[in-house]
């Protein structure tokens, strides 16, 4: 695995991240509960995810693939996916806020949030970008015999294949 700790990408960095992100896109949405931000463990196709700390169920922690430390990945990418767990804290998942839906991802809800809150261009290139990029990065990562990538690279799938838990 290639090591990647020397990025600038830290976790001072990722706070930054989440307090810009509030400020500028989210400031309708109330700190109802502590929230904290860390990176993870590396994930082929989870790139981020929002729960509630194990020790104490009022504060929420969203944790962050630490594969976007590779400067590889492009800064938009990294936001869409703050912006993605953000969307899940806003609607009441793992979050005390008023759950707004009954499932987090169903009916199209996340591209809908990004949508009305004139970020669904972001939305978009995240999309593309991952579509384009990640199994390259996965197999700089896991090693190429360590990542299945499918013959056809225009296969017709509803779901993002590399969206995964919350
Ligand atoms: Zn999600």
């Amino acid at each position: 695995m290639k090591k990647i700790e020397s990025s600038y990408r830290d976790q001072l960095w990722l706070e930054q991240m989440l307090d810009y992100i509030w400020s500028n896109h989210f400031s309708d949405v109330e700190k109802v509960n502590e929230v904290k931000i860390k990176y993870g463990r590396k994930a082929k196709r989870r790139l981020g995810s929002i729960g509630l700390d194990r020790n104490d169920q009022t504060i929420s922690i969203i944790t962050i693939n630490p594969i976007y430390r590779d400067p590889e990945v492009p800064q938009h990418v990294i936001v869409a996916t703050i912006v993605h767990e953000m969307t899940h804290y806003a609607h009441g998942f793992n979050s005390m806020h008023d759950r707004k839906q009954r499932h987090p991802h169903r009916g199209g809800v996340i591209r809908r949030e990004f949508a009305e809150r004139g970020l669904e261009s972001m939305y978009i290139e995240q999309k593309k970008w991952l579509d384009q990029n990640w199994i390259s990065i996965l197999e700089k990562h896991f090693g190429a015999e360590n990542i299945y990538r499918p013959r056809k690279s225009k296969l017709k799938i509803k779901i993002p294949w590399w969206i995964s838990g919350l």
